[in-house]
């Protein structure tokens, strides 16, 4: 891991009730318990936010969204405004998910306008790029042009903030992860990519995250690679012992 504090971070996508997010937080409390120097995230559906945030008040696992419309308010139906997000107890983000991307057609536009919008709001944007398995032979074209879309207009201190998180979707909900050696060079030439296009000190700076089947079982080899700086967890997050474990396993980096 480089220095920054690592993020582990749960994404429930279009999973659990208000209540079963509540027994979620109950059984997970306990384990965060002597846990520090490691940030904790879950990001449950809209429809459990409210009583998620109301739970977590002044405790340290911390709350997300999936996504977040990029204008302030208006006729959008369906939409979701960061100043509703905020109320709710949200201080992360997820923009421009592989799922948001295929099955919403959120383009390297309309992601590049929600990033903007969740930095205005002075919210934490998580940024997913990655490619299919049939771009995977031609991985640094395609992400070089999500980072290069995604990420015009924002400035290097801004950067330098933010998470970015690599998310092969040939491994995302498949069972297939990409060994440590693959994430690490992908991650690697992530931060090469912000060198050249800021500044070293920039690229050092940026938490950048690994996504896509991680678990338990594979979680400490992952996070033991040094430019893996934390996990953007989904089907693991949703068991509060698994998502635990891989907890614990970034408390042994
Ligand atoms: C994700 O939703 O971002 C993800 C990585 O999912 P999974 O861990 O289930 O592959």
């Amino acid at each position: 891991m480089t220095m920054q504090r690592p993020l582990i971070a749960g994404n429930w996508k279009m999973h659990k009730t208000p209540q079963e997010t509540e027994e979620f937080i109950v059984e997970f409390l306990p384990k965060l318990e002597g846990v520090e120097g490691i940030e904790v995230l879950i990001i449950p559906p809209f429809t459990s936010l409210d009583r998620a945030g109301s739970l977590l008040h002044g405790k340290s696992l911390r709350l997300g969204t999936q996504d977040m419309h990029y204008e302030a308010e208006g006729a959008f139906t369906g939409a979701i405004s960061a100043r509703m997000l905020k109320a709710c107890g949200c201080s992360y983000v997820l923009v421009g998910h592989s799922e948001r991307r295929e099955l919403f057609h959120d383009d390297d536009t309309i992601v590049a306008r929600k990033l903007n919008a969740v930095l205005d709001a002075d919210l934490m944007p998580i940024l997913c790029v990655g490619e299919t398995l049939s771009e995977h032979d031609r991985v640094e074209e395609k992400i070089t042009r999500q980072l290069t879309q995604d990420l015009a207009g924002i400035d290097g201190k801004v950067l330098a903030k933010m998470t970015i998180a690599y998310e092969p979707i040939w491994a995302i909900g498949t069972g297939k992860t990409a060994t440590p050696e693959v994430a690490q060079e992908t991650i690697s030439m992530i931060r090469a990519w912000i060198a050249s296009h800021y500044d070293s000190a920039t690229a050092q700076a940026t938490r950048v995250l690994y996504g896509g089947s991680v678990k338990p079982a594979n979680a400490e080899l992952l996070l033991a690679q040094p430019d893996i700086d934390g996990a953007l967890v989904g089907g693991a997050s949703l068991v509060a012992e698994a998502f635990g474990q891989i907890v614990d396993a970034a408390r042994l980096q």
